[in-house]
C-alpha cells in the first residue's frame, strides 16, 4: 500500500484526501515524522523539503511526492507574483496583469523605488488603486482609492509590504443586483509539471451593487467570501453562500451575454495558467541529489471585465475549496497520486489538461 502522512491539520482538501486515501485507496497513515514515506502531505507553512530529499526512493524506485512545489511562493506571493511576471518593471507586463508597484507601508528613510515609480504612472494616468497586504488573504487590510496620497497615506499605518495594483474599474456585473465577481479555478501541477484545471470551478459574488465612485464599502469591492459573509448586509440574498457554479454561469452568460463561457473565457484562463507555469518553471527545479517529486493543488483567481476579458487577480498555494466540491477534488488528487505510483493507468478525472482548453 501507499505510505503517507499528514502534516496540515488545517486544510480541509488534505483532511479529506488522507480519509479518502485510508478508506478507498487502501493507503496506510504513518506518522509525520516517518522518513519511509510514499507520500507527504505536508505543513503549508513550513514543508520539510529537505527530509524529503534525504528519503530512499519507495514503490518501484519512485521518488516519494509532497504536496508542494519549492519555490511555488514566486508566485503564490502577491509581491513575488508581481516580480516573476512583470520581470519587476511594469513595461514587460503581460496584458492580462493589471499594473503593480511593490511598496512598503511605513515609509522609511530609505529610497522607495516603486514607490516613486508608482506616483510617476499616476501623474501621467490617474487611477484607482487596490493596496494589499503581499502576504494578506481572506480580504483582509486591503484599501482602495482613486487619490493616491490619500492611499499611500493610510498604508503609512501598517508595517506590511504592500502590492498596489490598478483597480479594474469596469467589471463584469452580475444581475439581478448588478454585482461584481471573482473566478476561482482549482488546477493541479503533477509530479511532471503537467497542469489540469479542475472542470468545475465557482463565482464568489457580492451581494451589494457595484458602484465605481465610492471605495469604502467593502462588500461592492471585494468578493472574499469571508468578507462577504461577515460584512454584507445582503449576504446569501442571490446565491446560497455568495457562491455561483459554473454550469448556472454558462447559462446566464449565455442568455444575457450571448457568450460562450467555453470558447471565450475558459481558454483565456487556461492561457493564463499555462503563462504563470511556464514563469515558475526554473524557481521550481530541485537541487542536485535530491530526488523527490511534487504535486501541488493552487486556487487561480481571475476577473472578467465588461469586454469579456479575463484578469489574474491572485494565485493561492493552499487554497480550501468550496464545500460541495472538497471531496470531488480530494478524489481525483488521489486518482493522480495513484497512477504516479502505477496503481491506476489512465484514472478518469475531472482535472482536464490546461493545454486541451486553452
Ligand atoms: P486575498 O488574498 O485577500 O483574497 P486578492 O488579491 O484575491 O487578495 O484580492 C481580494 C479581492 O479584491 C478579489 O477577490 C477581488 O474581488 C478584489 N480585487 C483584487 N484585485 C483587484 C483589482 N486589481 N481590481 C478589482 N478588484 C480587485
Ligand atoms: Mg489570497
Ligand atoms: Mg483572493
Ligand atoms: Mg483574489
Amino acid at each position: 500500500p501507499i505510505k503517507f502522512a499528514l502534516c496540515d491539520n488545517v486544510s480541509t482538501i488534505y483532511r479529506e484526501m488522507t480519509r479518502l486515501l485510508r478508506h478507498e485507496f487502501g493507503a496506510k497513515r504513518m506518522k509525520g515524522t516517518s522518513t519511509r514515506l510514499d507520500l507527504l502531505l505536508g505543513d503549508r507553512n513550513n514543508p520539510p523539503y529537505f527530509r524529503m530529499g534525504m528519503m530512499a526512493a519507495t514503490h518501484g524506485g519512485l521518488p516519494p511526492l509532497i504536496n508542494f512545489y519549492r519555490g511555488n511562493d514566486r508566485l503564490c506571493q502577491k509581491a513575488k507574483m508581481a516580480q516573476l511576471l512583470q520581470g519587476g518593471t511594469a513595461a514587460a507586463r503581460p496584458t492580462w496583469l493589471p499594473e503593480t508597484y511593490t511598496v512598503r507601508g511605513q515609509r522609511t528613510e530609505q529610497p522607495d523605488h516603486e514607490r516613486d515609480l508608482l506616483l510617476l504612472a499616476h501623474a501621467q494616468r490617474p487611477r484607482v488603486w487596490i493596496a494589499k497586504p503581499t502576504c494578506g488573504c481572506k480580504g483582509e487590510n486591503i484599501l482602495i482609492d482613486d487619490n493616491l496620497p490619500r492611499l499611500l497615506q493610510a498604508m503609512d499605518h501598517y508595517r506590511f509590504l504592500f502590492v498596489v495594483t490598478e483597480y479594474l474599474l469596469e467589471p463584469l456585473l452580475l444581475t439581478p443586483g448588478g454585482r461584481k465577481f471573482d473566478l476561482r479555478l482549482w488546477v493541479l501541477l503533477d509530479p511532471q509539471y503537467e497542469a489540469f484545471i479542475f472542470e468545475e470551478g465557482v463565482l464568489r459574488t457580492a451581494s451589494t451593487p457595484y458602484t465605481a465612485d465610492s471605495w469604502d464599502d467593502v462588500t461592492q469591492h471585494l468578493t472574499n467570501h469571508a468578507i462577504q459573509e461577515v460584512h454584507a448586509q445582503d449576504y446569501e440574498r442571490y446565491e446560497p453562500g455568495n457562491e455561483l457554479f459554473f454550469p448556472d454561469f454558462r447559462l446566464w452568460l449565455q442568455e444575457h451575454r450571448g457568450v460562450d463561457f467555453d470558447e471565450e473565457v475558459m481558454p483565456q484562463m487556461a492561457q493564463i495558467i499555462h503563462q504563470c507555469f511556464d514563469a515558475l518553471r526554473p524557481s521550481c527545479q530541485l537541487p542536485p541529489g535530491h530526488a523527490y517529486h511534487s504535486f501541488q493543488l493552487f486556487g487561480f483567481d481571475f476577473m472578467l471585465d465588461a469586454a469579456m476579458k479575463v484578469w489574474l487577480i491572485e494565485v493561492n498555494g493552499a487554497p480550501a475549496a468550496a464545500a460541495r466540491l472538497t471531496t470531488p477534488i480530494a478524489h481525483d488528487l488521489c486518482l493522480h497520486v495513484a497512477q504516479y505510483f502505477g496503481f491506476v493507468r489512465h484514472p478518469k478525472t475531472r482535472f482536464k489538461p490546461v493545454l486541451d482548453l486553452m
